[in-house]
């Protein structure tokens, strides 16, 4: 077991607020294992489930199981999530957020919190999940297709660029980078990175990547601010640094489920006193006049990108009521009606990597469905379906191919009535058309 730095004992030992001792014997111990459920999917019953108090559908588990051995956690009926950062879900139904809101979650990679944020916002809305890091973008597009809903576009971007995006989120939610001292009792590794001056360091970051996104947020807008860390520089003083330089007044949750922060600006999911690993989240509601967005029409300017009209090819495979259908070149993609002027603006401005259903392709033998179709929650259920084993199912999501009877065509493979992706049938041998970059390395036996 690695020890804590000198440095951060001391502190942690002079800050009543944290009763030093009681916390630092809590980082010892052994962290809790959670997962969240996907209200969109199979239900799943895991080993020795027990309810989470402050957010819906999510339990803690006696055990950790390998959750790469389980095809349900691949289709993506549930998310291991740690119980401290669950508390969003708490916040999120204590504020007074409009009805079909529009959601960034800024520092999104790998998913946790976007897919909270799916949940809860119930397909209702838009919500752009942006990570600066390519390589994890690329997980967060994974966990976001695989949530499967349809109001979601993924972006890669720096937090400046959407500065220039002005007034137009109603929540922006900034689970922002920090010294991670919450984490130092699931990986006691991460103790020995721990330095005052990151920690300084990863304060003026915050500062900047909230300063940097405000002006994206409409007057009145929500701004949740969260960190996994305990000490009040990354915290609390810069939750008072956004509200007095930026203009926002920090909103109180009144609840008992977790402590208040130190001067009661914010929550503490502290392992001393709830069970959690380190958790710091607050409100701010920005202040200003009300702000509206350029009512006239937005005009579309890509002339590449048309609209799909001869939809009934497609409702084979989807049910496309929600979305308007667009073509670009051969390429099919659903985006929500009521969204689409505003998909394209941030177009405009983004590097969009997911950009709402991908459907499939139009070439000369006609209609190809998109390998990430399946996932979606629109797929059509009528389509036929081949139920594996869980030993198989865990070799389709290898990617292997084996042999299996059925009909020529395109199947939907299923594992406990649940969809884990398409195959190609050629009659007693199939095309495994799940995902590469997605498929299972781990050896199995
Ligand atoms: N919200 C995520 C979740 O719940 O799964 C966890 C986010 S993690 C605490 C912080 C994220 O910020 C990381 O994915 C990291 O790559 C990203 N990040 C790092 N430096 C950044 C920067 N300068 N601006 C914006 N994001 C940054």
């Amino acid at each position: 077991m690695h020890d804590f730095p000198e440095k951060f004992k001391s502190k942690v030992l002079n800050d009543s607020f944290l009763e030093g001792e009681i916390l630092l014997n809590a980082l010892n111990t052994n962290s809790p294992t959670a997962i969240r459920l996907n209200p969109f999917k199979q239900k799943v019953e895991l080993e020795g489930m027990s309810l989470v108090p402050w957010c819906n559908e999510a339990y803690y588990l006696t055990e950790r199981p390998i959750f790469t051995l389980d095809p349900l956690f691949h289709a993506g009926c549930y998310y291991p999530q740690e119980t401290g950062s669950m508390f969003l879900d708490f916040v999120l139904y204590k504020l007074d957020i409009p009805n079909e809101p529009i959601v960034l979650d800024l520092c999104a990679a790998p998913g946790g919190k976007s897919t909270l944020i799916s949940s809860f916002l119930n397909n209702k809305g838009l919500l752009v999940s942006n990570e600066v890091i390519q390589s994890r973008a690329q997980i967060l597009k994974e966990n976001i297709i695989k949530w499967g809903t349809y109001n979601n576009i993924v972006t890669n971007n720096d937090p400046k660029d959407f500065g220039k995006i002005k007034h137009t989120f109603d929540l922006i939610v900034v689970d922002a980078p920090c010294s991670g001292e919450g984490m130092f009792r699931k990986d006691p590794k991460t103790r020995t990175e721990w330095s005052e001056e990151n920690v300084q360091l990863c304060a003026s970051r915050q500062k900047r990547i909230v300063a940097d996104c405000w002006e994206s947020l409409k007057s009145n807008g929500y701004l949740i601010y969260s960190t996994c860390t305990f000490n009040p520089s990354e915290n609390e003083e810069n939750v008072q640094w956004i509200t007095e330089e930026l203009g926002g007044e920090i909103i109180n949750i009144d609840t008992d489920l977790l402590p208040k922060g130190r001067n009661a600006i914010g929550n503490y999911g502290l392992p001393s006193k709830v069970n959690t690993e380190g958790f710091y989240i607050a409100v701010i509601r920005k202040k200003g006049e009300q702000t509206t967005l350029n009512s006239k029409k937005i005009k579309i300017n890509d002339k590449t990108i048309t609209n799909f009209k001869e939809t009934t090819i497609l409702n084979a495979f989807i049910d496309t009521t929600p979305l308007e259908i667009f073509q670009f070149k051969e390429h099919l993609f659903g985006v929500k009606k009521e969204f689409q002027e505003l998909f394209f603006q941030l177009k405009e401005n983004l590097k969009i990597i997911h950009f709402g259903t991908e459907i499939g392709e139009i070439s000369r033998k006609g209609f190809i469905p998109h390998e990430l179709l399946p996932f979606s929650i629109l797929i059509n259920n009528q389509l036929t379906k081949i139920e594996l084993n869980k030993q198989q199912a865990l070799q389709y999501l290898k990617g292997e191919t084996f042999s299996l009877t059925g009909e020529k065509g395109y199947c939907l493979i299923t594992h406990n009535n649940q969809v884990l992706g398409f195959i190609k049938h050629l009659g007693n041998r199939f095309n495994n058309l799940y995902p590469k970059e997605w498929r299972i390395r781990m050896k199995i036996n």
